[in-house]
């Protein structure tokens, strides 16, 4: 390989697919090291895409005061020096600018406890540091825990790969250093052909995917990056888009029964219940009884916020199947909320003669009967249709544990099921498209009448006494309580308050008010004692962690109390204070922040204001990004890197639209193999073992 190889040398073509074992000079530690990052072909390396880009073409002189942006400086390191505490250590080290000017400028480097940086870092190396300049009491400014490079300018390659240009920095890959793995995807960059790499969205002509893919690593400029991930982003959309548009047809390909909306059951269980449906919940069973007599499978998604009801819309739907002689499914995410649909189903089934059966892992009740029964359970047991036969409907509680994967081995079972998928997790405009993209979708945007809206108050940590104080008052008036923890143990560096300790402080401090625990760790049977307990009243108080987060009904309970509230998620928060709120009372959210919240209170402000899930969602979307809601690496769906939601939502209706149209003129993709094999691909793994 010639040593100036680059993007745009003649030297050997690598096809797009080779396996990462076909480069040249590869190390078996290296290669495996590249294998243990997910990285196995070509393909897999180059989209191995930088974490950010260092202007290295010019750079600027040492600064005198702190910044609040982050800089890239280069020097020649000084002096190091090594500090050991016990077990802790500290290497520091003088960078100087390399200006001339006498005496030279100098910035101190500090990283604590990584013993090997001695090993790397000598006096007399040339070094790129990035980070953020502080200032230090003793004056001069220090760069804690800098990002670094050390430049060996002598090697040929340097010059070429390293400097003089817009530099990007990759996420780092086991051994290998960032320069070893620049120059790596540097040169296989330069072996790949124009045409090598398969375009996939065919509307961008000003630049292939090959070249946008070299620039995405190594661009000339600001807007030629821009160019290359608005094409590369496009293009990770359309693929997704491509996968959702083949599953949804994949979906309502085949027949399923047909259930009709009226029947005599129908009519004696509305007018049985204690209540008025809503004008939101006529309307969304008017979307569903439409697609249930199809006789096509129905895939709807269900979204109202925390109390809206969301209940009785399934039990009116699976009634309607047991009237046309099916059995209908309900599968809960966990099995503290099974249990209590099922205490609920029978409430409203068994005095209308249809039988109510509960199958969890825990719990395999044999039914007595063969004929159309309502099955409650949990996901997972979904996938054993030894245990909940072959529902005509299947009602999905809850879906966010519950993704496009698990949709689309449902799908798989023949005959298809009708599914009907309910969530509050509120989901803004941009999150429909890619994680429902398979579903038709109906709000429920309206809440039972006569509900108080819940008060939220955020609080220092100092204000616990208070706050305990307050919560005795409403135990006294014989309301209930929930207390929520980050974490179920204390953990040795978390520094969080955690629920089995305070447990054992709560039932002190309430006395003689019961208090039970309840977390994820317990046994079936334990949980459902316990909730059992609290439903009835008899335990006052649940010191809980989120296991409460999704679907627990209890009227009584009044008051939600959450500590080291700043380790929750906006989103999170708001389903925690849907527990509460739920009867004729006023109900009381306090959210208590930890001692080291800092400015994370002002986040949790917005919960004092917002009542609706929506905008409490759009705030948590530019908060903390889409990553979280758009962990792809679960849903099976292709990743969404460059992509940035909500800023790039119109190349994502953009590509929603060519996906749709795409599949509907070409189904096989009889004229685009290379996208055919991209979408086996991405299905393979979407079929592949679900959770
Ligand atoms: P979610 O949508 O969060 O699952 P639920 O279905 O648990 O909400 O309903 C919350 C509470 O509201 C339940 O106690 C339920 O009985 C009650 N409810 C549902 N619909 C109505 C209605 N139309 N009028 C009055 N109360 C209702
Ligand atoms: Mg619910």
């Amino acid at each position: 390989m010639s040593k100036t190889s680059g993007p745009a040398s003649e030297v050997a073509p690598l096809p797009w697919d080779s396996p990462l074992a076909a480069l040249p000079r590869l190390t078996p530690a290296r290669l495996r090291a590249l294998h243990g990052a997910g990285l196995q072909t070509v393909h897999d390396l180059i989209r191995h895409y930088p974490r950010r880009h260092e202007d290295r073409r010019k750079f600027p002189a040492f600064p005198t005061d702190a910044t609040p942006e982050p800089l890239c400086l280069r020097g020649t390191v000084q002096s190091v020096r090594s500090t050991y505490f016990g077990r802790r250590s500290q290497f520091t080290l003088v960078l100087a600018e390399k200006s001339g000017r006498v005496p030279a400028a100098t910035v101190q480097c500090r990283w604590f406890n990584l013993r090997y940086l001695s090993k790397i870092l000598q006096a007399g190396q040339d070094l790129v540091i990035h980070g953020r300049p502080r200032a230090l009491k003793k004056g001069g400014l220090v760069f804690d825990h800098p990002d670094f490079e050390v430049l060996e300018s002598d090697a040929p390659d340097s010059a070429l790969i390293h400097l003089n240009r817009i530099t990007p920095v990759h996420p780092s890959i086991g051994i290998w250093s960032p320069r070893a793995l620049r120059r790596l995807i540097f040169e296989t960059l330069g072996q790949l052909s124009g045409e090598d790499v398969p375009q996939l969205w065919p509307a961008d002509r000003n630049l292939t995917t090959t070249a946008a893919l070299r620039a995405i690593h190594f661009p000339e400029s600001e807007d030629e990056f821009e160019a290359a991930r608005t094409h590369l982003a496009r293009e990770e959309l359309f693929e997704m888009q491509c996968v959702l548009a083949r599953q949804r047809a994949r979906q309502t390909g085949g027949r399923a029964p047909v259930i009709p909306r009226k029947s005599k059951l129908l009519a004696r269980f509305l007018k049985a219940l204690p209540f008025d449906l809503t004008t939101a919940q006529k309307r969304v069973l008017t979307h569903i009884f439409d697609d249930l007599a199809t006789g096509y499978p129905m895939n709807r998604l269900l979204h109202g916020d925390v109390g809206s009801g969301k209940t009785v819309v399934a039990a009116t739907a699976m009634l309607g199947a047991i009237a046309a002689g099916h059995s209908a499914a309900l599968m809960a995410p966990t099995q503290v909320l099974a249990h209590q649909h099922y205490d609920n189903f029978r409430k409203l089934f068994e005095p209308l003669g249809v039988p109510v059966v509960l199958r969890t892992a825990a719990r395999q009740e044999k039914s007595g009967t063969a004929g159309p029964r309502i099955v409650i359970g949990t996901h997972a047991l979904l996938f054993a249709p030894q245990t909940v036969g072959r529902p005509a409907l299947v009602v999905i509680d809850e879906q966010h544990k519950f993704g496009v994967r698990q949709r689309a081995k449902l799908s798989a079972q023949k005959p298809h099921p009708h599914v009907l998928v309910m969530s509050a997790t509120p989901i803004p405009r941009t999150l429909a498209l890619t994680l429902y993209g398979d579903l038709d979708l109906s709000l429920l945007d309206e809440m039972p009448p006569g509900r108080l809206p819940i008060r939220t108050l955020v609080r220092a940590p100092e204000k616990l006494g208070e706050a305990a104080a307050f919560l005795r008052q409403k135990l006294d008036e014989g309301r209930q309580a929930y207390l929520v923890y980050p974490v179920i143990e204390e953990g040795v560096r978390t520094g969080l308050k955690a629920a089995t300790a305070e447990y054992a402080r709560w039932s002190e401090r309430l006395a003689p008010h019961s208090c039970a625990l309840l977390h994820g760790r317990l046994k079936a049977d334990e949980k459902d004692v316990i909730m059992a307990s609290f439903r009835a009243g008899e335990t006052r108080v649940l010191v809980s962690t989120t296991v409460i987060e999704v679907g627990i009904d209890v009227a009584n309970a009044t008051v939600l109390l959450v500590e080291n509230a700043e380790r929750f998620g906006l989103a999170q928060l708001h389903q925690l204070r849907g527990r509460v709120g739920r009867g004729a009372d006023q109900s009381w959210c306090i959210l208590l922040a930890g001692e080291d919240a800092g400015d994370k209170i002002e986040r949790l402000k917005i919960l004092e204001e917002a009542s609706d899930g929506f905008s409490i969602a759009e705030a948590d979307l530019e908060l903390r990004g889409p990553g979280d809601l758009l962990g792809t690496a679960q849903t099976g769906l292709p990743p969404v890197r460059l992509a940035k939601l909500p800023r790039d939502l119109p190349l994502l209706e953009e590509a929603r639209s060519a996906a749709q149209k795409l599949m509907a003129h070409d189904p096989e993709l009889a004229a685009h193999p290379a996208l055919r094999a991209r979408l086996g691909f991405w299905e393979k793994q979407l079929f592949a073992g679900v959770a």
